[in-house]
């Protein structure tokens, strides 16, 4: 089940289609909504697959095809590496990088090598564990319980 929601940045719930377009590997046939927020320009799906509908949107082999081809996920992080880097603001000179959907780690892993202080958050018990930075098992509206911090 699919649900609508307003921003998670600022809680208005303004927005317009960017693009739309299907998971073209598990779901052909379902188109998904890239929106705009119109106030603070956060970009998102909307509508989003229900919580209690992830594990059929994010199946087990989502988290396995990070493996079938390293090389193409390497060129992918350093691309999204370099992004980041133009937003690495800090008074005390650290770039701190909290992953939101960070799956198996790879991602924030590759952020280590690069200098910088990772966190990570994943729900799904589907991706694999995670033992060398912190990862929170909780959704994020609920960042506060610490038990979930592994
Ligand atoms: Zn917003």
């Amino acid at each position: 089940m699919m649900e609508s929601i307003a921003c998670n940045l600022c809680g208005q719930s303004d927005h317009r289609v960017v693009y739309q377009k299907p998971d073209t590997k598990y779901f052909p046939k379902e188109r998904f909504s890239a929106v705009e927020c119109l106030n603070c320009g956060l970009g998102y799906v909307n509508p989003r697959p229900a919580f209690s509908e992830m594990s059929r949107y994010y199946p087990v082999d989502f988290y396995e095809y990070f493996d079938t081809d390293p090389a193409a996920q390497m060129k992918r992080y350093r691309v999204e590496a370099s992004y980041l880097k133009e937003f690495a603001r800090s008074a005390e000179g650290r770039k701190r990088l909290l992953d939101i959907g960070c799956a198996n780690g790879d991602f924030p892993r590759h952020m280590i090598r690069e200098g910088w202080e990772v966190e990570g958050v994943e729900v799904s018990r589907n991706s694999k564990a995670i033992d060398d930075f912190p990862v929170y098992r909780a959704p994020l509206s609920r960042p506060s319980d610490r038990s979930a911090l592994l």
